[in-house]
């Protein structure tokens, strides 16, 4: 069985083709710029790459290219499209209405049209990326995985805000939480490097990438997570502030003569590690500085690393201890630093990281002591596998 990975965003489209037989990546690329001048599409299969660079004036004209790639005699993986045997779409917000994977019917789309307004800039990209594949594959079947839905299992005493209720009611606004793909994954990763059933362990999964987030995953069901109505939550990230006092928003609306989108701008774009290193977004521009001396690359990393560990301690303490932690995504996955420093001094935990363990970058092992009470393990993520698993359990 093969399945095509979509991740659709507003001018964007990532792609995987996945022989579910083997699990191996048959093809994979990326478009850019989809209804912008300067369309081109990277794709690779067969060790082989083709930078495909032609006007995409919207996604089904992209979409129509990426089937081309694929059947293409020099650099494609397939012979006929009949060999797509389903696709598998991201969704970004499910709200509370999808807590799995789901095979979606035109029902399915309406009800993802209706959490659109929870993630107006995600969620109209990745329905424009399903309806277009089904004008191109009218009969292939397709499902829909959401970033929300492995969080759907928490309590509603760790998704309810102290807020008035009837705004829950009338809005949603809860705490949905995100990158629940790869927290899935990398939580079951875990428990097969591990050998133990995931049904028995605690385990707090970190998905550190340009957004970040934590989940404390107890017997296999997510109970709490760091992000909340929106990615905006939780850890200090890239450009996103995470937790701070609320009171801070009318404050700087009156100092500083903020609109709302000024507020939002300034908290989403401007803040996190860019805000206190004015460096730069990317960790290794602010590793790199803070190597060189600059104090306030440091005081970026140390508050990042500070944020990690409360939330750490915190999950912890929600899931009466923990078996095993898991570093995921961009930084979690290539930053030795940055592990070392998250798991200094929590010893009183039982981590203990081994540090020629913790020398690598971007491979599966476990980099704590063998002795160590808590097993600390580097997964790389792989959310388009997990897209796939589901897709072929579904179909
Ligand atoms: P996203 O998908 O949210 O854009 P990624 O998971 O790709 O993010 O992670 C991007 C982040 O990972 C960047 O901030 C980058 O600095 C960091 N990163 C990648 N490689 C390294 C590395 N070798 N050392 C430190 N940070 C790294």
């Amino acid at each position: 069985m093969k399945v095509l990975v979509i991740n659709c965003g507003s001018s964007s489209l990532k792609y995987q083709l996945i022989d579910m037989t083997d699990e191996s990546v048959l093809a994979k690329g990326l478009v850019e710029r989809i209804g912008i001048e300067g369309s081109k599409i990277t794709h690779k299969a067969n060790g082989k790459k083709a930078i495909i660079e032609q006007p995409m004036e919207n996604h089904k004209i992209a979409l129509e290219l990426v089937v081309k790639a694929l059947l293409d005699e020099e650099h494609g993986a397939i012979k006929s499209m009949d060999e797509i045997d389903a696709v598998g779409h991201r969704v970004v917000h499910g709200g509370e209405k999808f807590a799995t994977s789901v095979v979606i019917t035109d029902e399915v789309i309406k009800t993802m049209e209706d959490c659109s307004d929870l993630a107006p800039l995600h969620n109209p990209p990745n329905i424009i990326g399903i309806k277009a594949c089904k004008e191109i594959m009218p009969n292939t079947p397709m499902t829909g995985s959401f970033d929300t839905a492995f969080h759907q299992t928490m309590s509603k005493e760790a998704y309810i805000y102290p807020l008035p209720y009837e705004l829950y009611e009338k809005y949603g606004i809860r705490r949905y939480g995100f990158h629940g793909t790869s927290h899935k994954y990398v939580a079951q990763r875990a428990g097969a490097i591990l050998n133990k059933n995931i049904e028995d362990l605690k385990i707090i999964t970190c998905h550190l990438g340009n957004g970040a987030s934590l989940a404390a995953v107890k017997n296999g069901k997510c109970v709490d997570t760091s992000m909340g109505l929106t990615p905006l939550e939780g850890l200090a990230m890239g450009t996103r502030c995470g937790d701070i006092d609320p009171a801070i928003i009318p404050f700087l609306m009156e100092k500083e003569g903020l609109d709302i989108s000024g507020v939002n701008n300034l908290i989403n774009k401007k803040s996190g590690v860019l805000g206190i290193s004015g460096i730069s977004s990317d960790f290794r521009d602010i590793e790199n500085a803070a190597n060189e001396g600059n104090d306030r690359a440091k005081l970026a990393l140390d508050k990042f690393a500070n944020r990690v560990k409360k939330y750490i301690g915190a999950y912890a303490a929600i899931m009466g201890g923990v078996d095993a932690i898991v570093f995921t995504a961009g930084l979690g996955e290539n930053s030795i630093s940055m592990r070392e420093q998250i798991c200094e001094g929590l010893d009183f935990l039982g981590v203990k990281v081994d540090s020629d363990k913790n020398n690598v970058r971007g491979e599966e092992v476990v980099v704590s002591t063998d002795d160590a009470k808590v097993k600390v393990l580097v997964v790389p993520t792989n959310e388009e596998l997990m897209i796939a698993r589901d897709t072929k359990a579904l179909v």
